[in-house]
C-alpha cells in the first residue's frame, strides 16, 4: 500500500491541472482507469477558450483563466499551449435577438468584440452562406485562444512527476473505503494507495466514483456531442479562419490541422462511456455544414464522439463533500473544462490547503458558494425530478 497526501482519481484535464496545484504542497498521486492520460473527454474536445458559452460564472473562470494560456510558466511546455483566433457568432434574421443577448453577456469580458455584417464576415471565411435567408449578422472576438488539449494534459502530468509526484495509467479504481483518517483507493489489479484527501476528478465517472465511497452524487448527466473532420474547399488555406457558432447553437466549425472540424452541437444524455458517435448526428453535421456553408460534403474524414458532463446550475464543482471528510470533488466541467481549467486548479489547491481566497477572482465575483457541492441540494431534486 502506497501513501500520499494527495489522491486523484482521473487523469484527464481537470484532475491534472489540479494535481499540479497540489503538488506544491505534498506528495500526489494521479489514477487514471486507461492506458493513455486523457482517453476520454479530455482528448475527444475541440479545446478553445471563449466567451460564448456558459453563464457569468463560466465566463469569469474562463477570463481568469486566460492569464495562464497567454503567458505560460516557465518550462511548462517546450510549444505554445495557445494562440489567438478569433471567433465568430453568425445568426440568421430569426437568431437576431439572441445575438444581441450574447453580444451583451460577452462585452464585459473582452473589449476586442465587434459587430460584423456579410461582407466582413465572408472575408474571414469564404465558404458562410450569407444574405437573405441566411447568415445575416455576426459578432467577431478577435480575442478567442485556441488551447493544444494534449500539449496542456501532458505539461501538466509533467509537472505532477517533476515534484517526486506518481501519474498513473492502467489502474481502474475499483472501491473506495475508510482507513482512519484517510481514504483507501483500491485499483482492479488491487495495488492499493491511502491519503486524507481524495480528489474525484473522474468526469463522467465522477458520481461512481461517489457511489464507491458511499457519497452522495451531485446528480451528473454526461451529454454526447459529436465531430466530424471534413476536408475544406480544394486550395483553400483554412488556417486563418474563425471558430464559427450559430447564436441559436445548432452548429459550429473551426479550422484544425487543415481539415475542417464540424459539430452540430448536440447534448444527448448518455451514460459514462466510452462515447461513439451516431449516425444520425453525423449526418446533422454535415447537414448543418451545407446548410449554413456552400462547402459540398463528399466524404468524412474522421468523426468522433465525446461526453460533456454537467450538473443541475451548468456551473463545474469543487469542495469537500459535505458528507464526507476530505473527499473533493472537482466535476461537472461541461463543455468548458480546458477554458476554466486553470482557474478551477487554483480554486482547488485554496480549498483544499485551506489558503485565503484569491482576491483576483473575488474581484471576478467566483466565491465559494458558487462553486461548492452545497449549492446543489436544490438543484439535485429538480434533476431526478425531472
Ligand atoms: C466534442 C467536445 C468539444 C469540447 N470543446 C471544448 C472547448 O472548446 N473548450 C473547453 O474548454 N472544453 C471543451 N470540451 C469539454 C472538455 O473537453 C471537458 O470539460 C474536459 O475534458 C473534462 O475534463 P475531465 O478531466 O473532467 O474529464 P475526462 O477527460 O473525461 O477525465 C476523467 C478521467 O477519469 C477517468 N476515470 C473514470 N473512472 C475512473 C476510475 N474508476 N479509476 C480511475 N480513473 C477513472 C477516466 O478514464 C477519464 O480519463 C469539449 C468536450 C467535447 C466532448
Amino acid at each position: 500500500m502506497a501513501t500520499a497526501d494527495f489522491v486523484v482519481i482521473g487523469g484527464g484535464v481537470a484532475g491534472l491541472s489540479a494535481a499540479a496545484r497540489l503538488a506544491r504542497h505534498g506528495r500526489v498521486v494521479v489514477l487514471e482507469a486507461e492506458d493513455a492520460l486523457g482517453y476520454h473527454s479530455s482528448g475527444r474536445s475541440v479545446s478553445f477558450s471563449h466567451y460564448g458559452i456558459g453563464d457569468e460564472t463560466v465566463r469569469a473562470l474562463t477570463s481568469h483563466s486566460r492569464a495562464f494560456f497567454e503567458a505560460q510558466p516557465e518550462g511548462f511546455c517546450p510549444t505554445p499551449v495557445a494562440w489567438i483566433a478569433p471567433t465568430l457568432y453568425v445568426a440568421t434574421e430569426e437568431m437576431l435577438p439572441t445575438l444581441e443577448t450574447l453580444h451583451a453577456r460577452m462585452a464585459p469580458f473582452t473589449a476586442a468584440i465587434e459587430w460584423v455584417g456579410p461582407a466582413a464576415m465572408t472575408d474571414l471565411c469564404p465558404i458562410l452562406r450569407t444574405g437573405p435567408g441566411a447568415i445575416v449578422r455576426g459578432v467577431l472576438d478577435r480575442s478567442g485562444l485556441k488551447l493544444d488539449a494534449d500539449a496542456l494534459v501532458q505539461s501538466f502530468a509533467r509537472v505532477v512527476r517533476g515534484t517526486g509526484g506518481q501519474v498513473l495509467t492502467g489502474q481502474r479504481i475499483a472501491a473506495i473505503e475508510r482507513r482512519g483518517a484517510d481514504w483507501l483507493a483500491r485499483a482492479e489489479k488491487g495495488e492499493e494507495w491511502t491519503a486524507p484527501v481524495l480528489v474525484n476528478a473522474a468526469g463522467a465517472w465522477a458520481d461512481r466514483i461517489a457511489a464507491l465511497a458511499g457519497v452522495a452524487p451531485l446528480g451528473l448527466q454526461p451529454m454526447r456531442r459529436t465531430i466530424i473532420v471534413v476536408d475544406p474547399p480544394a486550395g483553400a488555406d483554412v488556417s486563418g479562419w474563425p471558430f464559427v457558432l450559430t447564436a441559436a447553437r445548432d452548429f459550429y466549425f473551426l479550422p484544425e490541422a487543415g481539415q475542417l472540424l464540424a459539430s452540430p452541437v448536440d447534448e444527448v444524455l448518455d451514460d459514462p462511456c466510452d462515447a461513439q458517435p451516431e449516425e444520425y448526428d453525423i449526418a446533422l453535421a454535415a447537414h448543418q455544414l451545407e446548410h449554413y456553408t456552400t462547402l459540398a460534403v463528399t466524404r468524412i474524414a474522421h468523426r468522433w464522439a465525446g461526453l460533456r458532463s454537467f450538473v443541475a446550475d451548468r456551473v463545474p464543482t469543487a469542495g469537500f463533500a459535505p458528507d464526507a471528510p476530505g473527499f473533493f470533488w472537482l466535476a461537472g466541467q461541461g463543455g468548458y473544462g480546458f477554458q476554466t481549467a486553470p482557474a478551477m486548479a487554483e480554486i482547488v489547491e485554496t480549498l483544499i490547503t485551506g489558503g485565503a481566497w484569491p482576491a483576483a477572482l473575488a474581484a471576478e465575483d467566483i466565491t465559494p458558494e458558487k462553486i461548492r457541492p452545497e449549492r446543489l441540494a436544490a438543484g439535485m431534486e429538480s434533476v431526478s425530478a425531472g
